[in-house]
């Protein structure tokens, strides 16, 4: 059975409670000097996910940032390996993943999520459960052209049989994201001039004294 839910309630879990930290809320984070984030990529399959969030993690690491990378397709290997195609699983994939990455970010680490996430509701769950001010929205502009003339895992092919059903862009819906943080041209630029320019926005944002950081600099 998928649980497709938002965050559960208190009220839907009368016998739960919630056990307080006694560690102060940002402590993780001012040890590690930066103001957490979840760098959420959404795009088609092929669009430069997994190419940008490795690229992105590694430029990170090496300016001395904690971060980590959360790929869909690894994740559905393990964590999510219950899960197909359907809209309520995307959705559940959507909502495990976004749990996670809020818990990255809790420890102060910046979350790198890469996953298709098609829908424009299951994005805004993500963004609710991590936290305005935590999110990151990456749209990775690819048209389904262009992603299926480089076709790096053959999976359009295999679509275009007809051998994939529920396969975004094909046969399943891609809501283009309206108010995303930052669009990259991953369809025409090349990888290092679309990382740059995330590298940069990223950086400015995890700054401890970026706007809504929370974090005294
Ligand atoms: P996804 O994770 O979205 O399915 P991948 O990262 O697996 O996509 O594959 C994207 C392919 O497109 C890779 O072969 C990559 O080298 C190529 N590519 C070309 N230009 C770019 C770009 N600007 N950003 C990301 N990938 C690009």
């Amino acid at each position: 059975m998928i649980v497709a839910s938002d965050s559960p309630s208190a009220e839907r879990r009368p016998n739960l409670f919630r056990q307080p930290s006694l560690v102060a809320l940002g402590a993780r984070a001012q040890i590690l000097g930066q103001h957490p984030l979840t760098v959420w990529l959404t795009g088609l399959s092929g669009s430069g996910k997994s190419t940008i969030a490795q690229t992105l993690e590694c430029r990170l690491i090496d300016a001395g940032r904690a971060c980590s990378v959360l790929d869909g397709d690894n994740l559905r290997h393990g964590l999510n390996c219950d899960l197909g195609f359907s809209p309520e699983a995307r959705r559940e994939n959507v909502r495990r993943v976004a749990e996670v990455a809020r818990l990255m970010n809790d420890a102060g680490l910046i979350a790198i999520a890469a996953l298709i996430s098609p829908y424009a509701e299951d994005r805004a769950m993500a963004r609710h459960i991590v936290g305005a001010e935590h999110y990151f929205e990456t749209h990775l502009s690819a048209d389904v052209d262009a992603c299926e003339r480089r076709d790096p895992k053959g999976l359009y092919a295999k679509a275009r049989r007809g051998e994939i059903s529920d396969f975004t862009g094909v046969n399943a819906p891609y809501e283009v994201p309206t108010d995303p943080a930052i669009v990259l041209a991953t369809g025409s630029l090349s990888v290092e001039r679309c990382v740059d320019a995330l590298f940069a926005a990223v950086m400015a944002r995890a700054a401890p004294s970026s706007p809504g950081s929370g974090m005294q600099p």
